[in-house]
Parts: structure tokens; sequence; C-alpha cells
């Protein structure tokens, strides 16, 4: 085939300008990602030839190279590892594969500093090779194949691809930017490598010193970094920085992580793992195809990426390594499903996770929460053997802070409880906002009870696993039968105590319950309200307004349900009902009243035209009045 000229994809393009445009004032990282992809590619070759050995070829010994000519100006990083066909380069250096990244880009804010901390979620990647070079070119050939490709590029629009002669492996060659010398320096050269690829476990292969006055001599080939798998290392051995560069090499992040844990288990199971906890939240978290798990090593050997078997689900945003003496080298996706190993190693990872996001500071935990508490919440329901710790972690909003922000544990919580307290209350609505003014709270905060506020989308589903905490049941203050410290107050409309007030409760609620006749399950006094007239309740079992919602948006019909409906007989509003005559107004009082009751819930109404209609003809009879 001849030589293509094609655009870079729209995103690409977009990434390309960014990374040029923002992250300037730490370019050096650039021989970090390639030095990374380099790695990445020698261990690809090491494993497919595990079942292929022709695939080495005459040239076993697998390194990165760098070399540089500072006459030239140009700089070289050259591995001997998988290359890539034709195809590949295109797809690999060309796009960016990894979906919803259009609309991604669509949400920059076109501030580049904000949006430069935003793309650091790809990882820097190749692109970043054009913050120091003018044009690049990449020689390439996939191994186990004939067909070399050239690719090259300004970094601009548009990219070029044609045959050519190339070694197995990949060597990408920079031409430097004027303002760029530095990178054709050897000093230079090498202090960026210890200081970012100490840890890969790859020689990397700089040409050495000249030795003394014999300047035709060839220098002798040196390798530059410490070049042994930092997880094989003891603990005491490595240091912070090994960890966050290692860290960045894994998960292809361009942040520092907020944590890690590197543990080596020897015993019948032998494995070391290392993972890390991400400062930030990738904008695909909520993709189910995105990637996720860890980068699994047998006996070092790299076996694959994204080996999501070793962590459960709700723990997918951690990040690192396994290496695991007991699996066999040929092992498959399929094998580590049903592997009983592997499932011991994920209990003790999870356990491991969860104790490290126990110990992290306050400072440290918020970020994180704010960051993957949603998803941490799926393990209530997820872990079972991990419940307790999980619910450990939650952090809610709560009535006892202005504040929306989530930092109440359920140790806080239970902390304060009123004396005679018996449960930890709480209440699931749309929005802080509707949650903070719903009806259902006045009751508590007459009281002064703390009330915890969860208005995030799967709130309801997952607190439907939280039934108790410290021997305390989780009670949802919307539903079933409040029961409130030092019992409820017995007496009913004021100014009528006793069973008398009871009396003339009991008759106005089967008044109201016949107009309502068939909407609702029944109709009663309320002890949750101080301010509102009225509001709805829902049966300890019934499927809530959230749930409600969710299931209609994915096509399922929820179950019929009815609610409580339940009065405030010391709310003027329902004593002027009692004494309502008019039987026609009576019905339109009531009518507007529940429709009200549902409106504070958040949810719509079913016909809302006969609801405006029945409040402006209450308008205008108060208006003639
Ligand atoms: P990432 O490493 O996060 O996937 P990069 O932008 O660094 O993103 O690289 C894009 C892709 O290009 C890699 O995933 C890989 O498939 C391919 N690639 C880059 N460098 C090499 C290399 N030296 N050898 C083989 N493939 C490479
Ligand atoms: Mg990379």
């Amino acid at each position: 085939m001849t030589a293509e000229t094609l655009g870079f994809q729209t995103e690409a393009k977009q990434l390309l300008h960014l990374m040029v445009h923002s992250l300037y004032s730490n370019r050096e990282i650039f021989l970090r990602e390639l030095i990374s992809n380099a790695s990445d590619a020698i261990d690809k070759l090491r494993f497919a030839a595990l079942s292929d050995g022709e695939l080495l070829g005459d040239d076993p010994e697998l390194r990165i190279r760098i070399d540089f000519d500072a006459d030239a100006k140009t700089l070289t990083v050259a591995d001997n590892g998988i290359g890539m066909t034709r195809g590949e380069v295109v797809e690999n250096l060309g796009t960016i594969a990894r979906s919803g990244t259009a609309e991604f880009f669509g949400s920059l804010t076109g501030d580049q500093q904000q949006d430069a901390q935003l793309i650091g979620q790809f990882g820097v990647g190749f692109y970043s090779v054009f913050m120091v070079a003018d044009e690049v070119t990449v020689l390439t050939r996939k191994a186990g194949t004939e067909e070399g490709t050239r690719w090259s590029s300004r970094g601009e629009d548009e990219f070029t691809v044609e045959e050519a002669e190339a070694e197995r492996g990949t060597r990408v060659v920079l031409q430097l930017k004027g303002d760029a010398q530095e990178f054709a320096e050897a000093f230079r050269l090498r202090s960026i490598v210890r200081k970012y690829s100490d840890h890969i476990a790859v020689p990397v292969v700089m040409a050495g010193e000249k030795a003394g006055e014999d300047d035709d001599a060839e220098p002798e080939d040196e390798t530059v970094n410490a070049a042994t798998a930092l997880w094989t290392r003891s603990r005491s051995e490595v240091g912070d920085d090994e960890y966050r560069e290692f860290y960045k090499h894994v998960s292809h992040d361009f942040e520092d992580p907020l944590a890690w844990s590197h543990n080596r288990v020897e015993g019948k199971l032998e494995y070391t793992s290392l993972v890390f906890l991400p400062r930030r939240a990738p904008f695909d978290l909520w993709n189910r195809e995105s990637p996720r798990g860890l980068k699994l090593y047998v006996q070092r050997v790299f076996i694959m990426d994204d080996a999501e078997q070793f962590l459960p689900l709700y723990l997918r945003f951690v990040r690192g390594v396994v290496d695991c003496s007991d699996l066999p080298l040929n092992v498959s996706r399929e094998i580590l499903q049903e592997d009983a190993s592997v499932r011991t190693i994920r209990n003790a990872l999870s356990k491991r996770v969860l104790d490290m996001l126990s110990k992290l500071s306050s400072d440290d935990y918020a970020t994180f929460w704010d960051e993957f508490g949603q998803v941490l919440k799926e393990g209530v329901a997820e872990d079972f053997t991990n419940r307790e710790a999980v619910m450990k972690l939650l952090r809610f909003t709560s009535t006892a802070s202005e504040e929306d922000v989530q930092r109440v544990a359920l140790e806080d919580y239970v902390g304060r409880m009123q004396e005679d307290q018996n449960s930890i209350y709480y209440l699931v609505a749309d929005g802080l906002a509707a949650a903070r003014n719903s009806p259902h709270l006045e009751v508590f905060r007459q009281r002064n009870i703390e009330v915890l506020l969860l208005s995030d989308r799967i709130d309801e589903w997952f607190m439907s696993f939280v039934q108790e905490y410290d021997g305390k049941p989780l009670a949802d203050v919307t539903r079933g039968d409040l029961d409130l410290p030092g019992g409820v107050p017995e007496e009913g409309a004021e100014g009528e105590e006793g069973e008398e007030g009871k009396k003339s409760d009991d008759a106005l609620c089967k008044r109201i319950a016949g107009v309502l006749d068939g909407r609702v399950e029944s109709v009663r006094r309320s002890v949750r309200l101080t301010d509102s007239p009225a509001c709805l309740v829902l049966a300890e079992g019934d499927v809530g307004a959230q749930m409600r919602r969710i299931m209609e948006a994915t096509g399922q019909a929820p179950p019929e349900t009815k609610p409580h409906f339940e009065i405030n007989p010391g709310h003027p509003l329902v004593s002027k009902l009692d004494d309502e005559s008019d039987e026609d107004r009576f019905a339109d009082l009531v009518k507007v009243l529940f429709d009200q009751a549902s409106l504070a819930e958040g949810q719509s109404l079913n016909d809302p035209g006969d609801y405006v209609r029945r409040v402006n003809r209450l308008l205008l009879d108060l208006a003639g009045r």
C-alpha cells in the first residue's frame, strides 16, 4: 500500500491542541509516556511469545533504547516489543477509542487551566510528544509480520502513513523544537529516565559516556534505570515518588494517587498486590464497558490488562497490579472467572481496599467520597461479607448541618442520637432542596432529631439493603408508622384534647377518605406534621418515588401502590375543612390538599389541569367573600 494522508479524529485533535498549549510547564513527561508505552509493548510481546517463541526471532533481549543527536536535534525512543500493524497505527495514533469521548470533549470549558486538569483522565499519552517536537516519525513492525509502517505528523491536523522498512517493535523519532534542545542532552535524559521510569521492569538503555581519550571507540551501552519490577521490591525500599510514578504508568492517569497499599502474601497462596486509589473519577466511570481491574502478572510476566476478576464491581475505581505465582502462564479470563485462588485473592483485596479507605485522613476521605462514594454504595448490596465495613464508610448529608456535602458517617449519627431514640432516620428525595423542605421532616425539626438526607440516583435502592447499623434500625421517615423517641403525641385538633378530639379526627378522616376513594390506602391523623396540612406516607415495602422513576425510565411498569394520606389536625386549613358544610367545596379542598402533598414529595400530578382549576375556583371563592 502507498502513502496516504489522514486527518486526526476531531477529539484527538482537541486533545493534541490542549496538550501542547496547557501542559507546557511540565513537558518532560513526554518521555515518561513514551517509555511507558514501550514497556507495555514489551510486556505484550513477552506474553505473546509464551505461546509462540518464534516471535522473539533473533532479537530476544527485550529493551528500550534512547538515542539522541544534538546536531540534528533528534531524540529517538525505540523498543523491540510487539509493534503495530498499519491498521493499528492509524487506530492508535489517530483516534481516541474510549467511548464517550465526544461527549466528554463537548463538556470542556475552553478554560485551558481547567481543561488541562480534566484531560489528565486520558493519561497524557503519546500525543504529549508534540509538546517538544515539531515533527514526529514512528517506524514500527508488528512481531510476526513482514510489513513495516512509517507514521509521521507535525501534530496539526493530519498524519501520513506509508509502507517502510522497520525492525520489530516501535521506534519513535522526535524532531525537537527549537526551545526543546535540552532533550538532546545525555545528562538531562538520564535524570528524567531515573525520575520517572526507574520502576519499569524493562531495561532502558543509552549509549555510555565516551571512555577517556579514544574518541573513535564506540561507548558501551548502559542501563539507565533500575529495571526491577517495583512491586517485587520490599516496601521499605520503595520511595513515595516511585510509587506515584508507578501509579501513573499502570493507570495511565496524570495526577498523583490518593493512597496505595503494597503487600506480599506468602503461604499456601503466594501473590503480591499493589493497589492504588485514584484522586479523580474518570469521565466514563458509569460506562459499563469502560476498562477496569488490575494488571495481572504471573511470576513477573505480564499476562493481561484490566483483569477485573480480582476486585468486585463496586471497587472498580481501584488501579494497580497483582502478581500471582500460582496461576498458569496461559491463564485466560474464563479460567480466572472460575479459579478458587482468584476468589481468595479477591476477598483479601476487597478487605485491604476497605481497610485502606478507613485509614485515609478525613480530608483525603472526603476527596475520595465525593469522587467515588456513589460507586462504593453499591457494595452494600453487592458484598454481603463486607457490608458492615462498607457501611462504616458511607457518608451522608444530614439535617444537622446546612451544608449540602456528604460528611456524616453512621457512627457520627449514632454518637449523637437522643437518649430514647431507637432508629436512625433518613429521607430520600429527588434533590437536597426537596429533601430539606419535605413536610416529613417537620416533627423531627421540632424535636431536634437528626435525619439523614439522601438524593442520589441509587439511594432508595441501596438504602433498602441497609437494614441496621450498630443494632439500630434505619427508618425511612416517609414510610409506615413513625417510631418517635418518647412516643407519639396523643392530643387531637387544637382545643380538643384526648378522646373527644380523636373521635372528631376519625370522623374527618372518614369524610376525606370518601372523597379520595380508591386513590389512597387510608386517611389518618399525622404525627409527622407541624406546619404542613397533609402529607403522603408509603407502606414499609412499597416502591418509592425514586425507584418508580427509575423503573419508568427503563421501561418497566412499577407496581400499583396507594399511599396513606396523613392530615395535620392542628393546621388551620384542616380545621376549616372540618367546618366545611358544602360538599363540593369540601371535595375541592381535599383534592387540592392531596395534590399538594404529592407535589411536596416531588411527584408530578396525574392531572395538573384539574388541580389548577380547583385552586382557581377556591381563589375565586376567597375573592368573592
Ligand atoms: P495509552 O498508553 O494510555 O493507551 P497512548 O496515547 O500512550 O495511550 O498510546 C496509544 C496507543 O498506541 C497504545 O494503547 C498502544 O496501543 C499504541 N502504542 C503506543 N506506543 C506504542 C509502542 N511503543 N508499541 C506498540 N504500541 C504502541
Ligand atoms: Mg501510554
